[in-house]
């Protein structure tokens, strides 16, 4: 892993493309990401950016930018206004291209300064996207946020199985996020499965019923449609969809998304957003 430090001019990004349905900024406090290595890193979608990886191998690096609490406090007076008057609310998406909890978090501590950060000057919504249940070891600095602006936890949990044959593991089992969850929602935060993308569930029905005992919300989203690219071209381009289809070859239709909807509306009801809706906090009735 080739790892580097930068202090950067600017954190907060305006949104584009879909995310601007959710938030008007996101925040990356690291570039790359270390769970690229990992079941999520294979479909992806960040590795497709070049810009970004600059020919590197996604997962193979990761830039911590040291200074992201600060550049946070010195852009969000007017990004906070920009935010207001053309988007209706300041909000920001934490993180939409790295792990915002990535295991040298734990050391270097700058999504906490961040968050540390928005305790004085707190946007309107935060949604804090992870893969990683050690956004527990956060639970206070969380709930005191949450006190003082529209936030949700999604945290992403894509199937109930543990291994898709071929593939790497998960960089964190799926038993440990159900109950970093469960954790959140104890302490009264909001709480969203993130079902994306959507891989093959062994049992549904055991599966978005134990989220429904876990979490306020449930999101499923299909990389068909979900991955930023036509038919999901980006994801078929990665082994992700031979993996799919070798388990379970129905889910590499639009269909299966469907499908898992109309089980988790069961044990949700009102509580399941499909695609982006879902992760603007709109959910079906
Ligand atoms: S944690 Fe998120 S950004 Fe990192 S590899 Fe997985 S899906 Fe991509």
């Amino acid at each position: 892993m080739e790892w580097s430090r930068a202090e950067v001019k600017s954190i907060l990004t305006r949104t584009s493309g879909y995310l601007k349905s959710v938030t008007s900024h996101s925040l990356q406090p690291y570039r790359g990401c270390p769970l690229g290595s990992s079941l999520c890193g294979v479909g992806c979608y960040v590795q497709h950016n070049r810009w970004l990886t600059r020919g590197r191998r996604w997962g193979s690096f990761l830039e911590a930018r040291t200074n992201a609490a600060e550049a946070y406090l010195r852009q969000v007076a007017g990004e906070r206004r920009w935010g207001r008057a053309s988007r209706g609310s300041f909000g920001v998406f934490l993180s939409s291209s790295t792990e915002p909890f990535p295991p040298q978090e734990r050391r270097l501590g700058i999504t906490r300064r961040v968050l540390a950060a928005m305790l004085d000057e707190p946007p309107d919504v935060l949604v804090l996207q992870t893969h990683s249940p050690a956004v527990v070891a956060h639970l206070e600095l969380v709930r005191r946020l949450a006190a003082r602006c529209r936030l949700r936890v999604h945290l992403s949990i894509e199937t109930d199985r543990e291994r898709l044959p071929g593939l790497p593991p998960h960089a964190s089992p799926v038993a440990r996020r159900l109950a970093a969850a469960a954790a959140l929602k104890a302490a009264g935060i909001a709480t969203v499965v993130t079902v994306a993308p959507l891989l093959p569930i062994a049992d549904p029905d055991a599966f978005f019923s134990r989220i429904a005992e876990v979490a306020g919300a449930v999101v499923i989203d299909h990389f068909i449609g979900g991955d930023g690219s036509r038919d999901g071209r980006r994801t078929r381009a990665t082994p992700l969809v031979a993996a799919i289809a070798a388990v379970e070859p129905a889910a590499v239709e639009l269909e299966y998304r469907q499908r898992m909807v109309e089980v988790a509306r069961r044990y949700l009801p009102g509580r399941v957003g499909v695609s982006i809706d879902g992760f603007a906090g709109r959910y079906l009735s």
